[in-house]
């Protein structure tokens, strides 16, 4: 391949889409051409024409010939003066070439005592006059447009093209469908080297850093066809083209990687400097621009956050669920810090359909207002290390309302709220609890603290102890979710449990075949014999009420008999209820 030869043609794009971008678009020269034809065929008209006195007849009027003389010098003007307008310097050398052989043949005709040869001379200053007006004017307007154009597609800092221009030029490649790959890249730690050695020191690695870059990209030492801009700070992006598998562009890749990694002396001072580089195809990996850039950006991103020794990353699919990921943590912490997390309140009865409690289940909503499933922003919590402040924010607001509740009517419902384990293990918890039950007034014994079967059991040891606590404070223990973890009764009695929350998945099995119904009634028979209340969950149909009465389930909880429900609508449920 000829990387030198594709060079050239890389300037050719991009002086075609810089000329673009400055909307200065270069007449043709065959105007220039036509331009001068006519011009020389309205001087032979004038010189055949000027001094006959000729006259034809023209609609049934005499026409003296010589008045065509006239207006083809009129013809003759326009010409020059448009040359100078849409030719640029050829334009204007071939005018002023034409307008100064005249004045020798003119003033030749004055001595000759031809005095016809005056206005001519003198209209053929006016025309030069007119002509260097134009010219000088033009030069100005185009060197305003170059410094605009420059200005607008250079990085002032670096010299290098900047984001606009390699979008340009995505663009361009998008349109004429040829095979390119979007690099993002990201220079590793550069805000430390501005926050210890200074916003100087910084600038002046950015500029070695582009230097390296230009150097490899303009003299072609990749083997392949590459575009390097600036998009800002210190990210960069890299456009290659002319290869022939990707094996090629990672070849490439390596290639600015290394150059990077070499030690940089800047003002007497060693630094060594990395970067992280992500990359899409097209069209492999998608065909449109701003897809390519986000794919690109979210690779380097990945490779980024994986921090490992490998800094070059092509992008997969896989990492659009990181970046989703990524967009739901933002939107918890902001929810978080704006106190934003509400809650709902679904109804527990026991089988004789009379109302138990309510199970407190958190709510999100981000700044659009968009509804958030406790299934995405939950783990997201769990993640981001937050749990334990949605549970707090959930505890607060649930157990003030329902303490409200209580104090009013006198009611025995059970509030049950959620526990996430990594915040149960908190030290502190128990205290937590403890000033919830004061601030709300809820009787301990009103409280319930449901915790999921699987991660209890991976961590036991720690858990008993905690859970010990809160039952000596008289608070309830619910196991929730049983039946997706070990489903195993024994260890639950190690456990200072009070009720077992048969999980929706087990529920939903029992319409499908006998031995599933025979498997819940076990349950529920086992956990009779450990002392253990039974709430089923996710009750949705007749036909579970039904078996679930035959096995002597104790409560039920599910959208048969209600679902959850914001504040109005629970405490009007209670106020209607009987308890
Ligand atoms: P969970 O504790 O098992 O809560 C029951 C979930 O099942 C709730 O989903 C509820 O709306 C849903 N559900 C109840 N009955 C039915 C039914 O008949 N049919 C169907 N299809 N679904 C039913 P939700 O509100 O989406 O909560 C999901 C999970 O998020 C909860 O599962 C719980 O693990 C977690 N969660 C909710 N609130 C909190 C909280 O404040 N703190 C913590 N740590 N976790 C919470
Ligand atoms: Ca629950
Ligand atoms: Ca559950």
């Amino acid at each position: 391949m000829d990387v030198k030869k594709g060079n050239g043609n890389k300037n050719r794009i991009l002086d075609r889409t810089l000329e673009r971008l400055a909307n200065r678009r270069k007449v043709p020269i065959y105007v220039l051409v036509v331009l001068l034809l006519i011009y020389f065929a309205s001087a032979l008209i004038i010189s055949l024409t000027a001094g006959s006195q000729k006259v034809v007849m023209f609609g049934g009027n005499p026409l003296y010939i010589y008045t065509l003389a006239g207006v083809f010098s009129s013809v003759a003007n326009l010409c020059i003066v448009l040359m100078v307008i849409f030719c640029g310097k050829p334009g204007f050398i071939a005018s002023i070439t034409v307008l100064l052989v005249q004045i020798p043949m003119m003033i030749i005709g004055i001595i000759n005592g031809t005095l016809s040869s005056m206005p001519g001379l003198f209209s053929n200053a006016l025309t030069f006059i007119v002509v260097l007006v134009i010219y000088v004017n033009n030069r100005k307007v185009e060197e305003y447009q170059q410094r605009m154009q420059e200005q607008a597609t250079t990085d002032v800092l670096t010299g290098l093209p900047n984001g606009f221009a390699s979008t340009e030029l995505l663009d361009e490649m998008v349109r004429h469908n040829k095979p390119f790959a979007s690099v993002a890249i990201d220079v590793n730690n550069f805000k430390s080297i501005n926050d210890t050695m200074g916003f100087d020191m910084g600038n002046k690695v950015l500029i070695e850093i582009a230097s390296r870059c230009r150097k490899i990209a303009d003299e072609g030492l990749s083997g392949t066809l590459d575009f390097i801009s600036r998009i800002n700070g210190d990210e960069y992006s890299l456009i290659i083209r002319n290869y022939d598998s990707i094996e090629a562009v990672e070849k490439t890749i390596k290639k600015y990687e290394s150059a990077l990694e070499e030690k940089m002396l800047i003002d007497g001072y060693e630094l060594f400097i990395n970067a992280c580089f992500g990359y899409a195809v097209f069209p492999e990996d998608s065909t449109d621009r701003n897809t390519m850039i986000n794919y690109s950006v979210a690779a380097m991103k990945e490779v980024k956050r994986i921090n490992s020794s490998e800094h070059i990353m092509h992008f997969t699919p896989e990492l659009l669920k990181d970046q989703k990921s990524l967009v739901i943590d933002n939107k918890v912490r902001f929810a978080l810090e704006n106190d934003m997390i509400g809650f709902n309140l679904q109804p527990q009865y026991d089988i004789s359909h009379k109302l138990r409690g309510f199970e407190a289940l958190a709510r999100m909503k981000d700044s659009e207002g968009n509804v958030i499933s406790p299934a995405e922003f939950i783990p997201a919590a769990e993640r981001l290390g937050m749990i334990d402040s949605l549970d707090l924010m959930v505890y607060r607001k649930s157990a003030m309302f329902i303490g409200e509740l209580i104090r009013k009517t006198g009611s025995g419902i059970i509030l049950s709220i959620n526990a996430s384990v990594k915040h149960l293990m908190k030290s502190g918890f128990s205290e937590e609890i403890h000033s919830l039950l004061k601030d709300s007034g809820i009787p301990a014994k009103q409280l319930e603290i449901e915790i999921t079967e699987s991660i209890l059991i991976e961590s036991a040891e720690k858990a008993a102890d905690c859970l010990n606590k809160l039952k000596n404070m008289g608070i309830r223990i619910a196991i929730d979710d049983f039946g997706t973890g070990y489903s195993s009764l024994s260890y639950l009695n190690s456990f200072p449990s009070d009720i077992l929350k048969i999980d929706k998945s087990f529920i939903d099995k029992m319409n499908d075949s006998d031995s599933s119904k025979k498997y819940v009634e076990a349950i529920i028979s086992l956990a009779h014999v450990l002392d253990l209340e039974v709430i089923a969950e996710g009750v949705e149909e007749q036909e579970q009420l039904e078996t679930l009465r035959n096995i002597h389930c104790d409560h039920i909880q599910g959208f048969i008999w209600g679902k959850p429900l914001p504040q109005n609508e629970a405490e009007a449920l209670l106020m209607g209820g009987s308890l």
